[in-house]
């Protein structure tokens, strides 16, 4: 499809009370800290904002969402049309007690890490596993982000989205058709809101679970670096990294990027690395798992946006066995 001018896409826009922005970075945002800009930035006001941009913008312009970026290689091309990243409107988090039962209304622009510590102080028990998951709501509901045994299937009550013509959708978990990593709610759907069950427990309690949660993954993953977190999803009754590691990739490079020592399954900007240097790299990881265990893996980075230059060819793989 051929993208039109860059001021002429403006103009084709509805007007909004958010902020439109041309030719946006996006890599300050994205975990890699790589990647092209968008062509244009929608930061939607709040909700109505968004719902009007929706029902108004015309059908060939294409939209992405854009969460907090730690699930997502962003290609060094950028992305065509429109990225929408959602705004401190659509970061509420309010805790509503039935009994003992608590019911978490979030929004999906809300921080993982931030909803977990407001459930902490509030005494809400059962969403301890959020603090162990970078991401928003939002990236959690169309990942089924999980951790240490629990998802957010397990705690999802209802979300709410827009559709693509701006109407408000209301799901239930039966809806959102949740799997491993995945939800089949339709990719142009953007979530908007969440109510996450939890339960009345002794916030000392939820600290402690909470910490051994920081502590195990602090000792096993590259926190402090520019990576996407697990880059491969398990196969059935295996685990990525063990055949990473088999294949010999631990410690592989390719420019400025690099596999884990810490944790195989990582991939890692190690400075200077561009998205098709770790796309590149990748994907000679699933090439060798193939060959070493005839084992496809699946990625569970999304990768999205536009390829600059990529090359194919693996003539910059360094270490391991290359
Ligand atoms: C160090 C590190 C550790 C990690 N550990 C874990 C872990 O333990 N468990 C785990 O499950 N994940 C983990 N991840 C991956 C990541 O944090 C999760 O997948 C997270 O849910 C992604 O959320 P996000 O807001 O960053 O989404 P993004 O990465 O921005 O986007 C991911 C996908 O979600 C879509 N999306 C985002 N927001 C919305 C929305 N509002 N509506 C519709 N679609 C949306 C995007 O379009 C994109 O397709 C880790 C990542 C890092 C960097």
């Amino acid at each position: 499809m051929m993208t039109a001018p860059r001021h002429e896409l403006l103009d084709r826009l509805p007007k909004v009370r958010g902020e439109l922005i041309v030719d946006a970075p996006l890599a300050p945002y994205a975990w890699f800290r790589v990647g092209g800009p968008a062509e244009i930035l929608f930061r939607p006001a709040d909700a109505a904002d968004l719902t009007n941009f929706l029902a108004h913008k015309p059908h060939d312009i294409p939209v992405t969402l854009f969460g907090s970026g730690s699930n997502v290689l962003v290609r060094d091309g950028g992305i065509a049309g429109v990225v929408i990243r959602l705004t401190s409107a659509f970061r509420a988090c309010r805790v509503e007690w039935q009994g003992d039962n608590a019911l978490v209304h979030v929004g999906a622009g809300a921080i993982d890490i931030s909803v977990a510590r407001q459930c902490r102080d509030s005494g809400v028990g059962g969403l301890e596993f959020l603090i162990g998951v970078p991401g928003t709501i939002g990236g959690a509901l169309r990942m089924n982000a999980g951790a240490y045994g629990r998802e957010i299937a397990h705690v999802m009550l209802q979300a709410e989205a827009f559709d693509p013509a701006g109407e408000r959708q209301r799901l239930t978990p039966e809806d959102m058709g949740f799997s491993y990593r995945h939800s089949a709610v339709p990719e142009d759907w953007i979530f908007v809101s969440a109510i996450l069950q939890g339960r009345r427990d002794d916030p000392e309690a939820i600290s402690k679970v909470m910490a051994e949660i920081e502590s195990n993954r602090e000792d096993s993953q590259p926190l402090r670096t520019r990576t996407g977190g697990s880059t491969f999803m398990n196969p059935p009754g295996l685990k990525a990294w063990q055949l990473i590691d088999a294949a010999g990739c631990r410690g592989l490079t390719r420019g400025g990027a690099m596999v884990s020592e810490k944790h195989c399954n990582f991939l890692i900007n190690s400075g200077g690395a561009s998205a098709a240097d770790l796309e590149g790299l990748g994907e000679e990881v699933r090439r060798r798992v193939k060959q070493h265990s005839d084992v496809t893996l699946e990625w569970e980075i999304r990768r999205i946006g536009r390829h600059e230059n990529y090359q194919v060819s693996l003539g910059g793989l360094k270490g391991g066995d290359a």
